[in-house]
This record gives C-alpha cells, structure tokens and sequence, in this order.
C-alpha cells in the first residue's frame, strides 16, 4: 500500500516525487520506459533558472532524478497499463504488478505531433524542433519554417521572428485554424510569409537540415525549399488515453482540473503538460508538481485524522 503514487517523470513528476519524498511519504513513482518527458528530447535549455550556462534536456531530468532519489523516492522504468479510480484504496497497474495507493499524482504530459515525414526524427535537434521556447534562438538571422496554421503555429512563428531572418509558414489549406487576433499578428508581420495549400513531404539535409521537399496539394507541384530550421507546431496530444472513464477530461483530450491541481476524483492530482493548455514550460510544469505534491500531503493528513477517529474514509 502506497501512500503516493506518481504517474510519469517528465519535470512535474519527478518535482512532484522531490516534494512527496522530502515529506518522507516515499512515493513511488511510474516513469515509463521513456523516463524524462519532452526534454529527453530537446538539447540545450537556456531557460530553466539556475543553469546560467544552460543545461542540456536529459542531463536536466538526470539531476531531478537524483534528487528525488536522494530524499526516497523509489522510480520504476515502466509504463502504467491501468488505473481504477473508482475504488479505495486507488488501485494502478503497472507492467511491474498492482499497487494500491492513497493518493495518485498523474504527470504523464504531452506528446508534441510530428509530421511523419521521411528525414523528420533523424534531424531532430539538428534543425526540426517542436518547441521554438527551447530551440529559436539557435537559429539567429536564419530562414526558419513553421508547419501549422494553428494558434501554436501562429506563436511559434511570431516568437520566432525574433531570431530568423525570415520565417516561413507552410500550412496544408488555404485559412487559418488560428484565432483570429494570432492570425491577423501573424499576417501582417514583415517578417512571416505564408506558403498555402502546401505539404512538407521531407525533411533533407546530412548532418543539419538543409532543405524541405514541399508539395503544393491543389496543382500537385513539387518543390524544395532551403531552410535552417523546421518547426513542426500541428499541436500536441496529451498522454491521457489511460484515463478516459476514470477522470473527467475536456475535449481535447486533457484533464479537468477547477484549480490546476485537483482532478474530479478526490486524491487524485494532477500536474504539468497533461493539464496545462496554455504554458508547456518546464518550469512551469514543475511548479505545478510542487504544487500536486503538496494538495496530496495536506490530503493524506485530513484522511490519517479521518482514520484515526475511525470515521469514514474520505471519498
Ligand atoms: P490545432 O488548433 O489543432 O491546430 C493544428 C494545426 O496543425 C492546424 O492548422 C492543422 O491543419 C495542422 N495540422 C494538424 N495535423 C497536421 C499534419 N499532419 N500535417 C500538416 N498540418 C497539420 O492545435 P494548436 O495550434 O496546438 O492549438 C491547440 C489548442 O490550444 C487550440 O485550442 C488553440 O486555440 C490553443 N492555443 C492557444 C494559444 C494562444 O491563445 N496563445 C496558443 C497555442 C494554442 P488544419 O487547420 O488543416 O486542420
């Protein structure tokens, strides 16, 4: 029986798990086979606080490991195949067996969609990125593409006028899915071009991506396009398959939270890119790790109070 368990560890997980094992509650913790999250694949971070010198995305999630490591957490690489929610104690079943728990903090994020294209994976941070936050300013008087016409797209291709030289949008239709305040910024800056009714077929280059293969999906024409980056913003999908029935999720696929840190099943918390919309930043993530952590301790205190006066357990 755990008193904590947490699901994922990307930047909210494993702060989540620091915060968990310094209140000596020995989570456990489920990191997936492909522990870390969404830094595991990026290179250099230059905006996490404390690394002036920046930091590189996996050895970022090395030294969160660490330290939640060092204070007691106990990490499994495994990946969780079922909760039950419905019952108490929370019931979570991971490819190492079940376990019952008291609390479950869920931070299993966000997974950036990909074009599917030929040279894509192969170049990635090599010059195809999914997050101009992370990656832009490596690209400073560069020509720099954006595949989207979404409101990420819109943004990715504004924040981004601020390092390339010229930034080129290549969205598959002829309209904007983007709002309109983000499309209209977008249309009328300077710097972006807009290349319509336009698929990217194949990212090329041999060590750096050089040029994109373009198809123009109404004449059929095919064409290359020199550039120095890509930056693949068709949206992210969050990691919640598992918890469809169990907690309440919104259209899109994430979870229902009224504060950011409750879910609509008491005891079960939530954190970082599985929740957050709007922000997708590390930090911003591990802030809200921290503050999963706390709602689930000050949650097991009422439940201990509740079981020492032998009343009924909280549902
Ligand atoms: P989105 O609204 O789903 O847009 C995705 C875009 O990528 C669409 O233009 C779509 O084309 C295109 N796309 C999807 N799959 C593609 C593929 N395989 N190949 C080529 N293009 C593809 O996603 P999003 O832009 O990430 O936004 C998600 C949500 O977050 C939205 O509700 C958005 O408003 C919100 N958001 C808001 C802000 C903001 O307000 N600042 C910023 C970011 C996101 P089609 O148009 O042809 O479908």
């Amino acid at each position: 029986m755990e008193r904590v368990i947490i699901i994922g560890s990307g930047p909210a997980g494993l702060t989540a798990a620091i915060y968990a094992a310094r209140a000596n509650l020995a989570p456990r913790v489920f990191a997936g086979y492909q522990y870390g999250g969404q830094l595991m694949l990026t290179t250099d971070v230059e905006n996490f606080p404390g690394f002036p010198n920046g930091i590189m995305g996996p050895e970022l999630m090395e030294q969160f490991r660490a330290q939640a490591e060092r204070f007691g957490a106990v990490i499994e690489n495994v990946d969780v195949s079922a909760v039950d929610f419905s019952r108490r104690p929370l019931l979570v079943t991971a490819d190492s067996g079940e376990f019952e728990a008291d609390t479950v903090i869920v931070a299993t994020g966000a997974s950036a969609r990909w074009l599917g294209i030929p040279g894509e994976e192969r170049l990635r941070g090599s010059g195809v990125s999914s997050c101009a936050t992370c990656d832009g300013a490596f690209f400073k008087e560069r020509h720099i593409v954006v595949a989207g016409g979404g409101d990420s797209a819109m943004e990715e291709a504004l924040f981004l006028t601020r390092f390339g030289s010229k930034v080129t949008v290549v969205h598959r239709r002829d309209t904007l899915r983007a709002s309109k305040i983000m499309a209209d910024r977008a249309l009328a800056h300077p710097k972006i071009e807009f290349i319509w009714n336009t698929a990217i077929e194949e990212a090329r280059g041999e060590f750096r991506l050089e040029s994109l293969v373009l198809r123009n999906l109404l004449s059929g024409e095919v064409s290359e396009l020199a550039a120095d980056a890509l930056f693949v913003a068709i949206g992210h999908d969050p990691n919640t398959g598992l918890f469809r029935g169990q907690l309440e999720l919104d259209a899109h696929g994430y979870i229902v939270s009224p504060d950011g840190v409750r879910t609509s099943v008491p005891g079960v918390f939530v954190g970082g890119d599985v929740y957050d919309v709007r922000y997708k930043q590390a930090i911003t993530a591990a802030g809200m790790g921290c503050k999963a952590s706390l709602e689930a301790e000050k949650y097991l205190e009422e439940l201990d109070a509740e079981r020492a006066a032998g009343g009924l357990v909280a549902l």
